[in-house]
């Protein structure tokens, strides 16, 4: 897939992104996993003095993370790409979760170059291509 890399001021670049797909049950498992993980360790840490905190905390991030999970639609397996400001090479790590715009940040020049996707990015499930 093609991607375009730009930055205010510069022209725009391109870059090849290698993506897997996640799946609704993929997302769905994982999300659920972490959720149900949450709600399986909180019992547990509140029996730890100060109770509460540790409650809150184990929900919370449980619930950070499964919403995180299930927002991750496409999992960035290789990027290629060239800043448009130095021409230095971009890199991401690949598992990094593919966001509708995100940020790639350059070694060289240590400018955040903007990474735009043609992908149809509509709504938070996705299921329906228009
Ligand atoms: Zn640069």
């Amino acid at each position: 897939m093609e991607g375009t890399i730009s930055l205010f001021g510069f022209p725009s670049t391109s870059a090849r992104i290698e993506v897997l797909p996640r799946s609704t049950a993929w997302r769905g498992l994982r999300a659920s996993a972490f959720f149900g993980g949450g709600l399986l360790l909180a019992p547990a840490v509140g029996l730890v003095p100060p109770h509460a905190p540790w409650v809150v905390a184990v929900l919370g991030i449980g619930g950070f993370l499964g919403l995180r999970k299930w927002k991750e639609r496409f999992t960035i397996l290789s990027f290629q790409g060239v800043c448009p400001k130095c021409g230095g090479a971009l890199s991401l790590n690949p598992g990094t979760p593919l966001r509708p715009v995100m940020t790639v940040p350059c070694d060289g020049c240590n400018h955040e170059s903007r990474l735009t996707t043609p992908i149809p990015w509509n709504g938070p499930g996705g299921e329906s291509p228009r």
